[in-house]
């Protein structure tokens, strides 16, 4: 075995070999400054492997594969249903080895297995087929003007584009970046969190089967203060797209002023979701309940804040309780019934307790978990009760900043303009919810919510069809659906002039 590849057996016996080192110009490669990654199993703390963890020096060789791709003939006179087609066969690569990839994002993220599979792999090879779909229907406009002079506009790729994404989903963000960026005809840079390097390792092994020229796709794991932040600074680097929190978004795009980068910035969220005393009660209940505890909370759209009617408030506290004991199947992550797997980092797991505390001490009430769940393995791994915490004020530091785990405060309010008033009273807008079987209130409720995104009477829908994104501190610009692949092209005017003469 090279010192660039490691041979793996996964805990639900899965056997995998995966490459180690940095993958730049089509080729892995050890990191120039020898700073490594090792990733940690969640579920029992031990370690699964070490990889390579990019420098300042790799960063700007990855950039200048992507660059070199780029301007080269390769990729740049390949025809865009050809683009296309090589996505494509990206998509049904990454589905013959689906079962692989989802072990390494379990194994890696602590996520329940057959989300992995089911969810989140369908989720990849949806979006990246979704936008080989489009990489041939791209086109500009043609404008008349005056006289005899019109103009038309070409839609072009924004260049180099590096893209950073978090740990909740490496692999569906990854597609969620790459898909539109690679219609679009860019070239990229990819980094992955610091927390789950693993998945993403697997699959650059697969860009190169699918015939994609060196350098199109570069993936350089890394730390974000070094790696990401040398991506972010790069005067060669045209886009920055990002997905993780508002502190290190709006840091990023501090950085990225440098060479004013065109930015796409997905953050964090306190997203609510509003049950009126006219909902279908019991599915209210349900999508609540999917809404936060899914994905261990680790959702940047989890609808953390309940909001409920008060003639309902009290039986829904009592139903919404009664489903979490029942559903939130606490448990080792690669077996069918759990619902909920350990947080992805001892240093996750400690945030999710230390809002318990919070939570306490501002004299609310804990009326469900808020302690560590001790029954998997012996004792070890980051494992949480579901936490439940009722009589919220807007005031209490739960009610306001992002938890990111499962951790929920359901709040009362008397009418609609409450429930407007402390819907929107947060610095974040990603998600919302409103369940009501009032048609023209769930319309007019929803056009008041400041958020990118509202679901009525459901929860967490995400679409690659449909665009996905904020307001306020929650982010800037759409990813998914024709506005994500927007944000991979500019618009160059061209003006004709078919023979005015001065
Ligand atoms: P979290 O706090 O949940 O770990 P972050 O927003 O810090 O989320 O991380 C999301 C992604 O941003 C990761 O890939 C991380 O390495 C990267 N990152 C962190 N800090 C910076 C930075 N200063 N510049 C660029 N990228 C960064």
């Amino acid at each position: 075995m090279s010192d660039l590849k490691v041979n793996l057996t996964a805990p639900n016996g899965r056997k995998i070999t995966l490459p180690t080192g940095l993958y730049i110009n089509g080729e892995f490669v050890k990191a120039t400054g020898g700073q490594t990654i090792t990733s940690i199993n969640p579920t029992d703390e031990s370690e699964i492997a070490t990889v390579q963890a990019a420098s300042v020096e790799d960063v700007d060789k990855a950039v200048a594969a992507a660059r070199a791709a780029f301007n080269g003939s390769e990729w740049r006179d390949l025809t865009n249903t050809d683009r296309g087609g090589l996505m494509y066969k990206l998509a049904d690569l990454i589905e013959a080895e689906k079962e692989t990839l989802a072990t390494l994002e379990t194994w890696d993220n602590g996520k329940p297995y057959q989300v992995s599979l089911n969810e989140d792999l369908a989720e990849v090879t949806g979006t990246l087929r979704y936008y080989a779909g489009w990489a041939d229907k791209i086109h500009g406009s043609t404008i008349p003007t005056t006289g005899a002079k019109f103009a038309y506009t070409l839609k072009q790729p924004i260049g180099v584009c590096a893209q950073i994404i978090p740990w909740n989903y490496p692999l569906a963000m990854a597609a969620w970046k790459l898909g539109p960026a690679l219609a679009a005809g860019c070239c990229v840079v990819l980094k992955p969190a610091e927390q789950t390097p693993l998945s993403i390792l697997y699959f650059a092994q697969l860009i190169e089967k699918a015939g994609f020229p060196k350098g199109v796709i570069n993936v350089v794991n890394g730390y974000g203060k070094e790696a990401g932040h040398a991506l972010a600074s790069h005067l060669d680097v045209d886009k920055i797209a990002f997905t993780g929190s508002t502190v290190t978004g709006k840091q990023i795009m501090r950085t990225a002023a440098v060479n004013m980068k065109n930015i796409t910035l997905e953050t964090g969220g306190k997203s609510p979701l509003l049950v009126f005393d006219d909902a279908d009660f019991e599915q209210a209940a349900k999508w609540a309940h999917i809404g936060i505890m899914s994905n261990q909370g680790q959702i940047c759209t989890a609808t953390s804040r309940v909001l409920v009617q008060e003639s309902i408030y009290d039986k829904f506290v009592e139903e919404f309780k009664k489903i979490v004991a029942s559903t939130s199947i606490v448990g080792d992550p690669f077996k069918d019934d759990t619902f909920q797997g350990p947080q992805v980092t001892k240093a996750q797991y400690e945030r999710v307790l230390g809002f318990v505390e919070s939570g306490k001490s501002e004299g609310a009430t804990l009326a469900h978990g808020g302690v560590p769940y001790t029954k998997v393995g012996e004792g070890k791994g980051y494992f949480i009760e579901p936490t439940v915490f009722t009589d919220v004020k807007s005031s209490m530091t739960i009610f306001r900043e992002e938890v990111f785990g499962p951790f929920v405060v359901l709040v009362s309010f008397k009418d609609e303009a409450e429930a407007i008033k402390l819907a929107n009273d947060t610095t974040y807008g990603l998600g919302s919810a409103v369940f009501s079987q009032n048609i023209e209130r769930a319309h007019r409720v929803a056009s008041k919510i400041e958020a990118g995104m509202v679901w009525i009477n459901s929860s967490q829908d995400s679409d690659f069809r449909v665009p996905f994104g904020g307001v306020k501190n929650s982010g800037i610009g759409r990813e998914l659906g024709e506005a994500g692949l927007h944000s991979y092209l500019q618009e160059k005017a061209v003006h004709v002039n078919m023979g005015t003469k001065l």
